[in-house]
């Protein structure tokens, strides 16, 4: 669903007891349903997912870290 402002509603629901939440929570505050694991996938993959995403993060960083050391006065 999109909203008149054109941002993107977050709409998701517990497969478990039904209820729904107008924002993203890794588990059912009425049930105690893990979201994140219904919605994510296996465990596996998720951690998979998750590992990858530090990864990139910590190439990025050290990336900037070089910029500055090779060009310190580019302001980034
Ligand atoms: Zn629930």
């Amino acid at each position: 669903m999109t909203r008149p402002d054109g941002l993107q509603q977050f709409e998701l629901e517990c497969p478990k007891c039904g209820l729904e939440l107008d924002e993203w929570m890794e588990q059912c505050p009425k049930c105690g349903q893990n979201l994140l694991e219904v919605y994510s996938g296996t465990y596996r993959a998720r951690r998979a997912r998750w590992i990858r995403a530090v990864i990139v993060f910590l190439l990025l960083a050290i990336l900037l870290a070089l910029v500055h050391i090779i060009l310190p006065g580019a302001g980034l």
